[in-house]
């Protein structure tokens, strides 16, 4: 059955509007996944303790029927193919992709939680999400 998914963007490292664009642009073409609603990009300081720029930070709410983890698998290959280098824990990166939450659906895994364990910490994630309340099933 199709759910609503959103994800959060984020990049701090180069061309920070173009990694995001090319992102959604990937996103898009995730079979099983159509963008319902974006919010504006959004400039936020960075959280932990490694200095670093600040990103730019999107939110994008899917209609789905990839399951957490099979949504998950698909969102590193889009990591992966916007560049993005593991380097430090925390650590700037060109495009940082988060499951904030699904509407109808949770997850819980050593690898996996659904909703993020941080949605309650970063008050960007809930101003994205107010933004995109309207959009259900
Ligand atoms: P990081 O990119 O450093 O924020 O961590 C990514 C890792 O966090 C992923 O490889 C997942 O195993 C794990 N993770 C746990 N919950 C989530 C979630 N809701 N969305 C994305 N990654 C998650």
């Amino acid at each position: 059955m199709d759910d609503i998914a959103f994800v959060a963007l984020g990049s701090n490292l180069g061309d920070r509007r173009k990694h995001l664009s090319d992102a959604l642009a990937r996103i898009g073409r995730i079979p099983g996944v159509a963008i319902v609603a974006v919010t504006s990009p959004e400039e936020t300081e960075p959280i932990g303790p490694v200095a670093q720029g600040p990103y730019l930070n999107q939110m994008v709410a899917l209609r789905t029927s990839l399951s957490p983890p099979e949504l998950l698998a698909t969102l590193h290959e889009v990591e992966r193919e916007g560049g993005r280098v593991r380097t430090v824990r925390w650590g700037p990166r060109t495009i940082d992709l988060d499951i904030v939450k699904y509407a109808h659906t949770t997850w819980s895994s050593a690898e996996l939680q659904v909703p993020h364990r941080e949605i309650d910490n970063r008050d960007f994630w809930q101003r994205e999400l107010a933004e995109l309340a309207e959009v259900s099933i």
